[in-house]
């Protein structure tokens, strides 16, 4: 539902230029006139996602996704309608109006609330840790090798060893117990009233890119678990978006961001003078995480755990980054289980040689073969160097490539020629691959699909020919006076295809333009896919005179058609002879029609 006028919500579109806001997510080539980049919606080696920089659509040949600014964003940040107009405007920086309704002014205003709050917590558990019965938990974090200016710089606390000391005090500075529960920072317990969340752990608060703190993460003292507990998802707080020191790090004059696991590695880096690190927040980095890290740095190096969990993690991370065309590199820490202890038996000098030392992906990728694919035997060893080959190809740095081989070369006993030769002969294979499949796009463009998808298998043919007519006529406006008196809007399928004509229809004889990629904004993205798909495949029409009479007399066909097939049933149930004849009368003038229509020049 839109709470918000509909001119609003096109100023947020018009504002948020659909190729910029896809780069963010993607890597996008200008082919043509539009832009194709390798679908975020599902997995692909070869570009088939495409955004249309005049008409601001956004479509995929492989998995049928389509539409504006807004179901990108819904898609891909798995939001509402309502939250991806707020992420848009907030993008833009267009300040949304208080909503007409109600529901929505409420949300704004406890969205407000859960900040000071948070504040507040802060403020409380800050005051705890400095406080008498904070000593134990100082003396922990002094031995951990914090230092108070540290401590205050990330606004560290700690929460009482208490029920509900915090509940009780915030209610006392006015806050409601709604607030209190919306924030996280309190549950309801059996009895009915308020328990804290955090009791007797140290409290790091998680601000986001502006300073607001939105969330906390709760740590023990000792070894009893669970080792942490986090505020849950709020309405000021999504886990898949924030990351933990960005607010500092994005100061950082480094143009570069190094990603680790945990809140005293992000910590302890700051404090060595390492400026520019971040946690994700969970150990799986997230899309929106990654676009967040892209803005910020133009190199980002990941520096997860070893363990199984932490390379997996490295992996998917890596996947993410690099198919948002970040510059990325890997550091492996060694004889240590994480930064924060590195830094502590090494010194904070060590570790930024270490982070000098990072390796590429690609050579990150070679450790990753060599270590499944040991060398102890012939097959191993040629596993490997075909899956070194397979990455040499997509490497496009001609230097990095020449420096790989010859370190093979040496390594594994195979000449530099023979290395040379099988990449170049994958390359040449791979160059003859993308030339197919640009000549398809190509001819796709020209002639309109060749191929078929699934999802206009379900429409039949009238509903999708009303879909072509709908495109055509919000592109050829002059042609509506002709399409209202042959296919007035009661001539369409019932439900949204009708609705959709219906304002159409409306705005065209009221003198209006009709966008169709204004109007979209209203349908709901499996909807606004059939419409984008329809209109950026199957309506490439030359002539559209042409094309709108062709699509008229198929619409007329059909209409008659059917009322043919009425009129054949209707015989077989009746018996009055005159009846009958006025019946066969009108099958006749149906078919003489579809006849003419047939002889018609027909498309
Ligand atoms: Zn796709």
């Amino acid at each position: 539902m839109n709470y918000y006028p509909d001119d609003i919500i096109e100023e947020v579109r018009l504002n948020n230029d659909l190729v910029e806001v896809v780069s963010e997510y993607l890597h996008l080539e200008k082919k043509g006139g539009s832009y194709f980049g390798l679908c975020p919606f599902h997995r692909e080696k070869t570009p088939s996602f495409s955004v249309e920089p005049v008409k601001q659509f956004y479509y995929c040949f492989g998995c049928n996704n389509g539409g504006n600014v807004f179901h990108f964003i819904m898609h891909i940040e798995n939001l509402d309608f309502m939250e991806a107009l707020r992420f848009l405007a907030d993008r833009a920086g267009i300040a949304l109006p208080e909503p007409d309704d109600n529901e929505q002014q409420h949300k704004n205003k406890l969205r407000k609330s859960i900040l000071e709050v948070n504040r507040e917590a802060a403020r409380f558990f800050y005051a705890n840790l400095a406080g008498k019965t904070g000593q134990m938990a100082q003396q922990y974090l002094f031995q951990r090798g914090l230092s108070l200016q540290t401590i205050r710089r990330f606004g560290l606390g700690l929460s009482p060893d208490d029920w509900s000391v915090l509940a009780r005090a915030l209610r006392s500075k006015g806050y409601d117990e709604e607030t209190l529960i919306a924030s996280g920072l309190c549950v309801r317990n059996k009895n009915g009233s308020l328990n804290d969340r955090f009791r007797n752990r140290i409290m790091f608060p998680i601000f986001d890119l502006r300073g607001n703190i939105v969330a906390f993460g709760g740590r023990v003292m000792d070894n009893s678990t669970p080792k942490y507990v986090n505020s849950p998802e709020t309405l000021c707080y999504s886990k898949s978006r924030e990351l933990f020191g960005m607010h500092l790090a994005r100061k950082s004059t480094e143009k570069r961001l190094l990603i680790v696991e945990g809140y005293m590695d992000v910590i302890s880096l700051h404090q060595a003078g390492i400026d520019y690190a971040v946690a994700s927040l969970g150990t799986a980095l997230t899309n929106m995480q990654g676009r967040i890290l892209k803005k910020y740095a133009d190199e980002i190096i990941m520096c997860y755990d070893t363990d199984t969990a932490g390379r997996k993690a490295t992996d998917r991370g890596l996947e993410i980054l690099s198919q948002l065309g970040c510059r990325v590199k890997v550091l492996q820490v060694p004889d240590a289980k994480d930064p924060d202890e590195y830094i502590r038996k090494n010194g904070p000098e060590k570790f930024k040689n270490l982070v000098d030392r990072a390796i590429s992906l690609l050579e990150y990728k070679i450790r990753q073969l060599k270590m499944s694919f040991p060398a102890d035997s012939a097959e191993g060893k040629l596993a490997f160097l075909n899956g070194v080959a397979d990455l040499l190809v997509e490497q496009e740095n001609i230097m990095e490539r020449e420096m790989v081989m010859k370190t093979i070369s040496r390594d594994y006993d195979i000449t530099i020629d023979t290395l040379q030769a099988e990449v170049a002969r994958r390359l040449n294979q791979k160059k003859r691959k993308d030339k197919n499949r640009e000549f398809d796009n190509a001819v796709r463009k020209m002639t309109g699909s060749v191929r078929s998808y699934t999802i206009h298998k379900k429409e039949g043919q009238r509903e999708q020919n009303e879909l072509y007519l709908i495109t055509l006529l919000s592109r050829e406006n002059y042609l509506y006076p002709k399409a209202a008196e042959r296919y007035p809007v009661s001539c369409y399928t019932e439900g949204d295809i009708r609705e959709m004509a219906r304002v159409l229809y409306q705005r065209l004889s009221d003198g209006h333009d009709f966008l169709l990629h204004e109007y979209i904004t209203k349908l709901d993205p499996e909807k606004a896919s059939i419409i984008v798909a329809c209109s950026q495949e199957f309506c490439n029409y030359d002539e559209a005179v042409k094309a709108f009479e062709d699509i008229l007399q198929k619409l007329e066909t059909i209409k008659l058609s059917d009322e043919l097939k009425d009129i054949q049933t209707q015989m077989k149930n009746i018996s009055d002879e005159e009846e009958r004849k006025q019946l066969a009368n009108r099958l006749n003038d149906i078919t003489q029609k579809i006849a003419n229509l047939r002889h018609a020049p027909f498309k």
